[in-house]
């Protein structure tokens, strides 16, 4: 490709990006805006409920939007070439049932199941990106899905090809094979009734894509009639990795 042609290319990526963020920033802005405007100026003729609202609906709305600007620099991050990746052999358990943990505080009507198969090699990450995934995905089961259901992850061994898999399974609203293609993309965000009713800015699997493949890992997405499965594989960690990382310790 002409380099020109590179560069238009590579601009119209940009306004392209401005674009969607500027909306996607306007949104709760001009409720939250709204909701104080209303609050200012008919204060005393809203009833105790009506304030409630109003004040929970601005929180959210801030939430919402704390949410997406914490992702938006998550983003601009991992495009800059200075972002490092602090590599460790660990043992991935205890990470993924911290990151269990986390989101569970947050649903406490789900029931999370979680089968560790025992004697797992090490592997090779940078441990805070690695729960950052973990919590993108297991954040998402539990997001669509209804109260009370069910989200199992397990991590087990590949044998035949030397790594190690984190597999998180929902009972939600499940993914079509049409979007699935398109989930990972930028600001994706499947458009149904279903998902219109849950909060999200369409980053966090692009984000988590992302930091997997950084790290040499893979990731795959499935769903079939009910619920959805997201299976992320490393390599496991060789003796070099392992005799290294004592050496630091
Ligand atoms: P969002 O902030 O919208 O949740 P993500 O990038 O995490 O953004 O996910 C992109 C889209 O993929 C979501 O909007 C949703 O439509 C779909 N999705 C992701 N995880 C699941 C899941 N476990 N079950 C059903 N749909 C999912």
């Amino acid at each position: 490709m002409v380099d020109t042609e590179k560069n238009n290319e590579l601009e119209q990526a940009q306004l392209d990006f401005i674009s969607t963020v500027s909306h996607e920033l306007r949104t709760p802005l001009t409720s939250i805006r709204g909701f104080a405007d209303t609050l200012l100026t008919s204060y005393d003729r809203l009833s105790p409920e009506q304030r409630d609202k109003f004040l929970h609906i601005i929180k959210d709305q801030s939430n919402r939007l704390i949410h997406l600007v914490e992702n938006l620099l998550t983003v601009s991050k991992m495009q800059s070439d200075k972002e490092l990746i602090i590599y460790k052999s660990v043992n991935i358990v205890p990470f993924v049932d911290s990151a269990m943990q986390m989101v569970k505080n947050q649903y406490k009507t789900h029931k999370y199941i979680t089968n560790y198969q025992k004697n797992l090699p090490n592997i090779l990450v940078d441990t805070d990106k690695f729960q950052q995934i973990m919590i993108n995905l297991i954040d998402n089961a539990s997001k669509y899905s209804e109260e009370g259901s069910t989200v199992t992850i397990t991590v087990g061994q590949n044998y035949n090809e030397n790594s190690l898999f984190i597999s998180v399974k929902d009972e939600g609203i499940g993914i079509s094979e049409e979007d699935i293609k398109k989930i990972f993309n930028k600001f994706s965000r499947v458009d149904s009734p279903l998902t219109r009713k849950i909060q999200g800015n369409g980053l966090g699997l692009y984000i988590t894509k992302t930091l997997v493949e950084k790290m040499n890992g893979k990731i795959s997405a499935s769903s079939k009639c009910k619920g959805s499965e997201f299976i992320v594989e490393f390599k496991a960690a060789s003796i070099e990795d392992n005799a290294k990382q004592k050496i630091k310790e």
